[in-house]
């Protein structure tokens, strides 16, 4: 694995009691308790779990289309974000680029890290507000960036990145850079997975969640999908044992078909309603631009965001304040909620434009 750091090339990580490969009847090797706790009505907490539980690894291999050596379980994406950042940046040495207005968490694990952060401004155009492919690739090229993590869909842009671009960053940065394609909405768009793209390209990475359209946030199940000695490299960094067992429970069995069906047709009503609230708020008055989303939110331009947050606040909706965020000093980000919680917001915007 070459774009890991060097200093942890021979590191072996922590050594569980779950990770040798021993056969018995009684485990005595990992001090847990003889007996259940009483509060633990199905007996499944009693010991610790799989590193990587492995029915939950296969059946997350099965949704993303690639192999169980390809995917990384983890608390939720975020832990993967800085597990890359810890993996492949030397403090003060390997750069993390990000393109700015974006997520805040790589920015945050850069930090963290000590490595330095180069940002390459979204562009705002007639198409969005997108990410400008050229300057990631000339700025990573530059200057020694390690990691590339590129969202699409955006969050809180909301524009995609064709996978075109994902492929021609990926050549550019061959030997150099790892290219992290977060993917934490893009059930709700209608491209293709960066991860169709793992078999031709070794320095791509795809981050997936069930935090978002499977609605298991609190769950904290999100994916890592990468080469298997990127994983297996990533595994050695991991805490001993990420995957709580009532959490990888519930996880798989929001992967079970019947589940799956029920989501996909959730997800089809968000994006249903996304254009429809996109319609309806771009046609009210103080409404300066409301922006194409592949995600279940939008991004929306007022001529006074603070006096939209007020009323939307006042009518009992909380928004995502986007202004301090670059580029954004008169937006907010309204997700997608149900058809009643749109309605909410249309009428507290609407009876604002009527007052003014
Ligand atoms: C919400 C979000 C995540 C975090 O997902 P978790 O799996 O809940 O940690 C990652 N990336 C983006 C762009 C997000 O908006």
């Amino acid at each position: 694995m070459a774009l890991l750091r060097p200093d942890l090339q021979a590191f072996a990580g922590y050594s569980s009691a779950r990770s040798a490969a021993l056969n018995g009847e009684v485990w005595l090797n990992a001090n847990e308790l003889a007996w259940a706790n009483p509060a633990d009505a199905a007996g499944t907490s009693r010991r610790y779990p799989e590193p990587q539980p492995s029915a939950l690894r296969a059946a997350l291999a099965a949704l993303y289309r690639v192999a169980p050596e390809q995917v990384l379980v983890g608390r939720g994406s975020d832990e993967a974000i800085d597990l890359l950042v810890r993996a492949f940046c030397r403090p003060g040495i390997d750069a993390v680029l990000a393109t700015p207005p974006v997520f805040g968490m790589y920015a945050v694990c850069a930090r963290l890290q000590g490595a330095p952060l180069l940002e390459v401004p979204l562009i705002d155009t007639e198409a969005g507000l997108v990410a400008d492919i050229d300057a990631v690739i000339g700025t990573a090229c530059e200057s020694a960036a390690r990691l590339v993590f590129l969202c699409s869909p955006s969050n809180p842009a909301g524009s995609e990145i064709a996978l075109a671009d994902v492929v021609r960053t990926a050549q550019a940065l061959q030997g150099q850079a790892l290219v992290v394609v977060d993917e934490a909405y893009i059930e709700f768009s209608s491209q293709a997975s960066a991860a169709t793209l793992l078999a031709e390209h070794d320095n791509v990475a795809v981050l997936r969640t069930l935090s978002k359209a499977h609605a298991l946030a609190a769950a904290r199940v999100g994916t890592l999908l990468a080469a298997a000695p990127v994983i297996a490299a990533l595994r050695r960094c991991q805490a001993p044992y990420p995957v709580p067992t009532p959490c990888a429970e519930l996880a798989l069995a929001a992967l079970q078909p019947g589940v799956l069906a029920q989501t996909r047709a959730r997800v089809a009503e968000v994006c249903q309603q996304r254009s429809a609230l996109a319609q309806a708020l771009a046609a009210l008055t103080g409404v300066r631009r409301v922006y194409p989303s592949a995600g279940n939110y939008l991004l929306v331009r007022f001529d006074d965001a603070q006096a939209a947050f007020e009323a939307l606040l006042a009518a009992g909706v909380v928004v995502r304040d986007q202004r301090a965020a670059p580029q954004l000093h008169d937006a907010l980000r309204i997700s997608i909620g149900s058809a009643d919680d749109n309605q909410r917001v249309l009428a507290a915007l609407s009876a604002r434009s009527a007052a003014a």
